[in-house]
């Protein structure tokens, strides 16, 4: 699989919002990687691993946003709000990829012999309404257990906690970007915690903020030139800026 990331157009981000805001998250995260990215033709995109998506779209983000992404955190101690600005390079540098799209691994642990494949878009989507962390783990290896060899009866909500340990940690390794966790400390309270940063949701954002502000330059485009919106949108973003500063001078 290669990555052609381009920047996503000012019609292309528009038509994204317009599509994704009804959305749930997982099909948001779908849907701008099936706008951006050319090199994931072809591919069934909610059946990427969770990393390799989130891989892509940190890429889409830095060509159509630059560098850094900025994200929001909750001070679990004294529920301080944080602003955080993170390097796209840095997070993409975190897990050296080991991408294993499609493919079945497996461990052996004890008397167990497991095979199973990495989360994708579709068990993420399957767990969204679980509020229990055990229970959505649970889900999640119910999921994407392929066998079991071992004790009769085995099942994948009874594998003893050292042979789920060691499927988890297999998929970290697997799939190193399915996870980002940044060391975070509270300037207010000076509490340190790790904080997981999700890709998908913080991408999002950044696409809902820009089309809405795209489209206040269209409405104020329009009402002074009397342009039409695909001209206003087919400007380069420089050209946009400066008639609209003509308009309003
Ligand atoms: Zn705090």
């Amino acid at each position: 699989m290669t990555t052609e990331v381009r920047a996503v157009s000012a019609q292309e981000m528009l038509d994204l919002w317009e599509t994704g805001r009804a959305r749930h998250p997982v099909d948001r995260a779908v849907l701008m990687l099936a706008a951006a990215d050319r090199g994931l033709a072809g591919e069934d995109l909610p059946r990427l691993p969770v990393g390799v998506r989130d891989e892509h779209l940190l890429r889409l983000y830095q060509a159509t946003f630059g560098d850094p992404i900025d994200g929001r955190a909750t001070c679990p101690e004294c529920a301080e709000a944080l602003e955080l600005s993170l390097g796209c390079g840095d997070l993409l540098d975190a897990g050296a990829s080991n991408r294993l799209a499609g493919a079945e691994l497996d461990v052996r642990e004890g008397d167990y012999h497991v095979a199973f494949r990495l989360p994708d878009s579709t068990d993420l989507a399957a767990i969204a309404h679980l509020d229990d962390v055990d229970e959505a783990r649970s889900v999640i290896l119910e999921r994407c257990v392929i066998s079991i060899a071992g004790p009769d009866g085995a099942t994948p909500r009874s594998l003893p906690e050292p042979v789920v340990s060691e499927i988890a940690a297999s998929m970290a390794v697997a799939d190193p970007h399915a996870e980002f966790v940044i060391d975070l400390i509270c300037p207010a309270c000076n509490a340190g915690w790790e904080a997981s940063f999700d890709i998908a949701s913080a991408v999002w954002v950044h696409v809902s903020t820009h089309a809405r502000r795209l489209l206040l330059e269209v409405d104020a485009l329009a009402r002074a030139y009397g342009w039409r919106e695909s001209e206003i949108l087919a400007l380069s973003p420089t050209r946009r800026a400066t008639y609209l500063e003509l308009a309003v001078g």
